[in-house]
């Protein structure tokens, strides 16, 4: 397999390439600035927001507004913002961490991302620059908040399929806007809502109409709104329906290219997804904390029950699945920043190179978003076992920890809509030439052929790890090489399969994440500083042979018969395995460190 460095490091080459842990970024990385960006952040979370946590769940009326003015105040709301519109034009990963920061805030981060997030972008890469003087000051400092219309009741996942109308009046200088819109957040407060609606109307030229994203302004007569959801999770979060009845809005007001909605739409949802994912992690660092503080005041027979080893298990667990989103998280948003200056440097405009950058790692970006919303039900749901009884009462912070995590799997393209994405983007770029999938594949359809050579080569700390990570990217391109000759154009109708692949895919993402970062580790403070961290690669290889082994296996029975069959099998036995290790000891080392510092210190 071929190595890939810094500089030609493309979305999606983790696949088919070799890439070193001197090629990523990995969280310990991060400079002082970036640290101190983040700890304001968390310091307003702590002293701003979880004291508040009750008010803001019961939506009471104008708190969740001034809190994201003091955000705005302490430029929580502009950190990625570019300067000339009064913002700090902070680099991608530290946006990312801020975002992770927050994350841990429940229905704070919510509204605070949707606002900056898929309520602000748009125009930022889509705006012209008037609409951008006009509107990008304003939500940076918070004096506007802003909301995302896409969803409609009959149209969620199939968003292209919105029903809302746009028609251009006869003079040409309005549209009139008819339709309902589901689930927005912060509508309830919002100034300002991003719409996206079907345009048409006899004067628009030919060709030009369809899906366009448009600016309404609260107060726009004929805009209105439902009642707030009665939601499971994220109770904070106003969540209402928009209606538009025959609602004027100047010409002016659309955004991008009439016809071209879709442009927003999606690109924005790359950004988005990563974020969701970091979002995530903050959310599960919290818990991962309080669950360990617990597990060390809890006295059962006698003893705190993190002196358990089926405690201490969920502890580690919770730790390494942590871990590994992390390393993946700020990697993925390093290669992203990466390939936005190299994008700089060839001359495209600011918007081209993020949004290009963005679409380039857009299958990392569907990975982190399913790969932490997941991560973070599972931490949550560990977080109210280690708590037994308590962790059922809504007098502890698990209650509200397990509920809010729950939407997650569901907002910014459902977990099932992403892992095709990851798929079917992948097939994409291999089409378009962007990546070569192809070659690799059939060189391991080769290798499957030939007898299994001899194992050489040096013998390191992580020669071993290094071999199950190469063999699991061999497994992926054996089995999605075959699926893509097998079925063609009609794979996307095998979903079972994409489901299946998909999985094997972020499986070798998160682990080889984890295992770059623990090197780099290594590299900088050695082995015995590190000793948790390697327990942590070391435990997650072992367990995901095993993920990738089925998920592969039901792949290959859904595709092949007979002969072919056992071939595949004999692959996949060949490139899912692992040395034995002793996954007690491991899990007991990373849970003693969490316990002996009682704090989540990963
Ligand atoms: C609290 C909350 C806040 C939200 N905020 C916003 C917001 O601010 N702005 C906004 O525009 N939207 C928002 N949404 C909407 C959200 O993005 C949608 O709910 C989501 O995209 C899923 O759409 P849906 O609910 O219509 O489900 P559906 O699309 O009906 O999906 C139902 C199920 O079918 C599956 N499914 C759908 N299509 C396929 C397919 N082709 N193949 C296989 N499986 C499929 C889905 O994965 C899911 O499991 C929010 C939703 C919630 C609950």
């Amino acid at each position: 397999m071929e190595t890939v460095n810094k500089a030609n490091i493309r979305g999606g080459h983790f696949i088919t390439k070799e890439i070193t842990s001197q090629d990523i970024f990995a969280p310990e990385e991060f400079n002082e600035e970036q640290n101190m960006i983040a700890e304001m952040a968390k310091d307003f979370v702590e002293k701003e927001v979880i004291p508040h946590l009750d008010r803001i769940d019961k939506l009471e009326e104008g708190l969740m507004p001034s809190l994201l003015n003091k955000a705005g105040e302490l430029g929580l709301l502009s950190v990625s913002l570019p300067e000339q519109y009064g913002g700090f034009g902070k680099d991608f990963n530290t946006t990312l961490k801020v975002t992770e920061e927050i994350g841990g805030a429940h229905s704070f981060a919510v509204a605070l991302s949707a606002h900056t997030g898929i309520g602000t972008l748009p125009i930022l890469y889509f705006g012209t620059d008037e609409q951008k003087q006009k509107y990008l000051p304003k939500l940076g400092s918070g004096e506007m908040k802003a909301s995302y219309c896409l969803t409609e009741p009959g149209s969620g996942s199939d968003a292209l399929a919105a029903k809302t109308k746009a028609v251009l009046t006869a003079d040409g200088n309005h549209f009139v806007l008819n339709g309902q819109k589901m689930w927005i957040t912060n509508a309830g407060f919002a100034d300002l809502f991003i719409v996206f609606a079907q345009a048409s109307g006899d004067g628009l030229p030919e060709g030009k109409s369809g899906f366009t994203g448009f600016i309404v302004e609260k107060g726009t007569a004929g805009l209105s709104l439902g009642n707030e959801e009665h939601k499971m999770g994220i109770k904070g979060s106003s969540t209402r329906q928009v209606f538009f009845q025959d609602v004027k809005i100047p010409k002016e007001n659309v955004l991008g290219d009439i016809g071209k909605g879709h442009l927003i739409a999606f690109n924005i949802l790359n950004i988005g997804r990563i974020k969701l994912g970091a979002a995530a992690l903050g959310a599960a660092k919290r818990v991962a904390k309080q669950a360990v503080k617990y597990a060390n005041e809890r006295i059962q027979f006698k003893v705190p029950i993190s002196s358990f080893g089926a405690i201490q298990y969920k502890l580690a667990e919770q730790a390494i699945r942590i871990y590994a989103v992390e390393a993946a998280m700020y990697r993925a948003g390093h290669d992203i920043h990466n390939s936005e200056q190299l994008l700089l440097e060839k001359g495209k405009t600011y918007n081209e190179s993020v949004l290009g950058a963005a679409e380039e790692f857009a299958v990392e970006c569907a990975i982190l978003k399913v790969a932490g919303s997941e991560m973070l039900d599972y931490v949550a749901d560990e977080g109210v076992q280690i708590l037994g009884g308590y962790g059922f009462s809504a007098d502890y912070p698990m209650d509200r920890a397990y509920r809010d995590s729950r939407i997650n799997r569901i907002f910014e393209g459902t977990n099932e809509i992403n892992r095709m994405l990851i798929i079917d983007m992948l097939i994409k770029r291999a089409m378009k030439g962007k990546i070569d999938l192809m070659g690799p594949a059939m060189a391991v359809q080769k290798e499957l052929l030939a007898m299994p050579e001899m194992e050489s080569g040096e013998v390191t700390i992580f020669s071993e790890e290094h071999k199950a990570i190469k063999n699991f990217k061999k497994a992926v391109l054996m089995s999605a090489g075959f699926a893509a000759q097998k079925f063609g154009e009609k794979l996307g109708q095998e979903q079972e399969i994409l489901m299946n692949l998909a999985d094997m895919i972020i499986d070798t993402y998160m682990a080889e994440s984890a295992l770059l970062r623990t090197e780099k580790m290594v590299s900088i403070k050695g082995e015995t500083a590190s000793e948790a961290q390697i327990a942590i690669v070391k435990t997650l290889i072992f367990d995901t042979v095993d993920k990738i082994s089925i998920a592969g296996k039901n792949a290959i029975n859904s595709m092949t018969e007979g002969d072919e069959q056992k071939m595949l099998h004999m692959g996949l036995k060949r490139f899912a395995k692992y040395i034995n290790i002793n996954t007690k000891e491991t899990r007991r080392k990373i849970a003693s460190q969490l316990v002996a510092a009682n704090d989540f210190v990963f």
